[in-house]
């Protein structure tokens, strides 16, 4: 019988468990998982072995090359790759790859961002094998690629990558939660780890059509373009049929995950036009970040082959929705525990209710660095815009958990609202048992079930910072709860005191309403909630007293790595306005003004023969027009004027803050001075003069 293709290609790619059992001496084997399970430094003739082991797998599946693949500052994964080849004085070659390679490489740093720790450290930049996550192959023109995850470090040791922190953040929480557990009588917890699920959404646009527009080329997104006569308005996209053309790209893209191990679940329309929605089952925080990262790059590969391209900007048009990313986390132990569940009758389960108090105490005091993390350029699009959560750190608990915590508040806690049956009044349908909590689409960090669902990430960012920064805010509140309660004398009555003080104190970040009401923004502004409108503006918490001490305290960064990180949040703000800046001067100086003079002057060149050929003939359609082009034309080119001016001045602002809050005040608005008129003249002017397609081209067809 012909087996499914999910079980035919799944982790065909991936150098995985079954694999190494297969492989591996038993005895090393065995070592190697004791390696993993305890963290503990690796033995390095086992390295050796594992190294031989993983060779002869990818020589196996063709593999010519390794790399050591990282994910430096620039929020996308790097590689260099070298052959398995190795100096040998036969004649015929000697294909080797050692314990010492696979453990450590040592690409240059100097030319990722490092944020100033290059200027203070060393060049010199070394790549560490993760044996977290596993190894995996890559085929493409290049041939068959095998990649090994590693963290990326600089000479001294800093951190020059997303995965370092991340790592460092996993070993913080366990510890902590480890601590906690004990407390409650669970000695056999070892080890505590983070489950993230995070779902990607993207937009997919004809690849001909994309190769049109500049703007999309460069910056990712439309940086002009007047809205289509159909938007998203009739909501005849969301959970959708989907059309042949994404369904195909869909299957292959499923393929080619499953085949990198990832586990592609869940795929459907989202509300924009063009826009669609990929979901994983959730795994370890490490790992979910790796595969979030080949998500990324495997969507864009297999889009092309489809002709269509793939844009995970986070606005890549203006009008409709733009794209984010759901993280979905929780914290579960080795003994399978998922410390977020609330069970049956969360009332009455005190440990959920100490994590949950945990959680809430951690974001109501680090929503400015919640808030950075999940930002970029993009996302300053979306957030506070219609769409996407607003740019306020709320949290949504839902009626039964929101219900207990008042009766916590109130001082007695007897009872948990229970999900009733639905009945929807046919006889024929089933009988639904309801959850007992609604959903809020609204906010920005919601109670799912058994998981937060952190939902202000941008569609592109890699999701190591959200997650480092999410575990590292919890791991310090639970440090913080395990010192308290494991000096008291009656842990029973402490730790009831400890939830019941919590969430007293913060029950400010509680919000079940309606995210995007004008109302709310004014009771968070009289809770005293921060509403941060911009990434730059979020910037400086990164580097506040209060983190560094939060972060040095549970060794995820140190001061200088969090200042260095800093500074590039400022270099990548400030270069991708520029270049936005730069492709709309190109686009506005070589494509739309050139053909709207070529309009007018067809209009003027109509008047003129017309009223040669007829004098009394009515030209006024033509004269209107071409007032009202030529009028739009001048302001065009004065605003065009403006923003090259403006460019300009950027060089006389220092680098960092200085000039990141010039771009932000300064050269954003100077760019949609220019948009305004060009989007006004697309709707006038003949469009067999269009020099781009249109939103509607990309938008509808597909
Ligand atoms: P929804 O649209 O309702 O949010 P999806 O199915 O699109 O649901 O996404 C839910 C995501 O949450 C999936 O990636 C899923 O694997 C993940 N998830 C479920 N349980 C957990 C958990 N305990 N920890 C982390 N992620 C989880
Ligand atoms: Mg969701």
């Amino acid at each position: 019988m012909e087996t499914n293709v999910i079980e035919q290609v799944f982790g065909k790619d991936v150098f995985n468990d079954e694999v190494m059992q297969q492989k591996l001496p038993k005895d090393v084997y065995k070592s190697w998982k004791k390696t993993l399970e305890s963290g503990e430094d690796l033995d390095p003739d086992i390295a050796n072995v594992v190294a031989h082991a993983m060779k002869e797998w990818a020589l196996e599946h063709g593999a010519t090359h390794y790399t050591h693949w990282f994910q430096p500052m620039t929020g996308v994964t790097a590689e260099k790759h070298d052959s398995f080849l190795s100096p040998a004085t036969k004649s015929t070659p000697v294909l080797e790859f050692s314990g010492k390679e696979l453990i450590k490489g040592e690409p240059d740093a100097s030319s990722f961002p490092s944020g100033g720790l290059r200027a203070t450290f060393e060049a010199r930049g070394y790549t560490a094998w993760d044996c977290t996550s596993p190894a995996f192959l890559r085929e493409d023109a290049a041939g068959v690629t095998l990649c090994i995850p590693t963290a990326f470090c600089s000479y001294t040791g800093e951190a020059l990558d997303k995965k370092t922190p991340l790592l460092r953040s996993m070993e913080a929480i366990s510890k902590q939660a480890v601590r906690i557990m004990k407390l409650f009588g669970y000695n056999d917890v070892k080890k505590v780890s983070c489950s993230v699920g995070p779902e990607q959404e993207y937009f997919l646009v004809d690849r001909d059509k994309y190769l049109q527009r500049k703007d999309l080329i460069f910056s990712g997104r439309t940086l002009f373009g007047a809205p289509a006569p159909k938007g998203q308005e009739l909501d005849d996209h969301y959970f959708g049929s989907i059309k042949e053309r994404v369904a195909s790209f869909m299957k292959d893209l499923n393929e080619e995950l499953w085949k990198l191990g990832i586990l592609s679940k869940t795929q459907h329309n989202e509300v924009a036009p063009a826009q669609h929605e990929m979901a994983p089952i959730f795994s370890t925080a490490n790992i979910a970040t790796d595969h979030n990262q080949l998500v990324m790059e495997v969507m864009k590969k297999v889009a092309k082959r489809h002709n269509l391209e793939c844009l995970l900007h986070e606005k890549p048009f203006a009008g409709v929705n733009g794209s984010g990313k759901h993280n979905n986390w929780s914290i579960v132990t080795d003994t399978g525990i998922n410390l977020l569940d609330p069970g049956k009758k969360p009332h009455e389960n005190t440990k959920f209710l100490l994590f949950l108090a945990a959680v809430i105490k951690a974001v109501d005091e680090n929503a400015e660095l919640l808030r950075l993390s999940a930002s970029n350029p993009g996302n300053d699009h979306r957030l506070g815009a219609n769409e996407a959560p607003p740019a306020i750190i709320s949290i949504f608990l839902g009626e039964q958990l929101e219900d207990i915590i008042e009766q916590i508040i109130r001082g007695n806690v007897s009872s948990s609202i229970d999900g009733s049956q639905l009945d929807t009044g046919v006889h024929v349908l089933p009988v639904l048992k309801k959850d007992a909590t609604d959903r809020n689409r609204t906010s920005p960090f919601a109670f799912t079930g058994n998981k937060f669902e952190f939902r202000m990430l941008g569609s592109s960012l890699s999701i190591a910072g959200p997650n480092f920064t999410l575990n590292t805010i919890v791991a310090d509140v639970l440090q913080e709860f395990a010192d308290e309660l494991e000096a008291a004398s009656d842990f029973d009555s402490a730790v009831k005191d400890l939830i019941k003080r919590t969430v007293t104190e913060h029950q400010k970040i509680i919000f079940n309403g309606n995210g995007y009401s004008d109302e709310w923004i004014a009771e968070a502004e009289k809770r005293g909630l921060p509403n941060i409108r911009t990434m730059v503006e979020a910037i400086p918490y990164l580097v506040s007293d209060k983190t560094v001490t939060l972060f040095e305290r549970q060794n995820v960064l140190t001061k200088a790595e969090l200042e260095s990180r800093a500074e590039i949040n400022y270099e990548i703000y400030s270069k991708t306005i520029n270049i936005e800046a730069k492709t709309m001067i190109d686009m506005a100086g070589k494509q739309y003004i050139p053909a709207v003079i070529r309009y007018v002057t067809s209009l003027a060149d109509s008047i003129n023969s017309i009223t040669t050929a007829c004098p009394n003939a009515d030209t006024s359609v033509q004269n209107e027009l071409l007032e009202k082009c030529s009028s739009l034309l001048a302001e065009t080119q004065k605003a065009l004027a403006n923003l090259e001016k403006v460019t300009d001045e950027v060089t006389e602002k220092e680098e960092g803050k200085e000039e990141a809050l010039f771009f932000k005040d300064v050269v954003f608005p100077a760019m949609n001075a220019l948009r305004a008129p060009i989007d006004e003249l697309e709707m006038i002017v003949d469009q067999a003069f269009w020099p781009v397609p249109t939103y509607g081209d990309l938008l509808f067809e597909v």
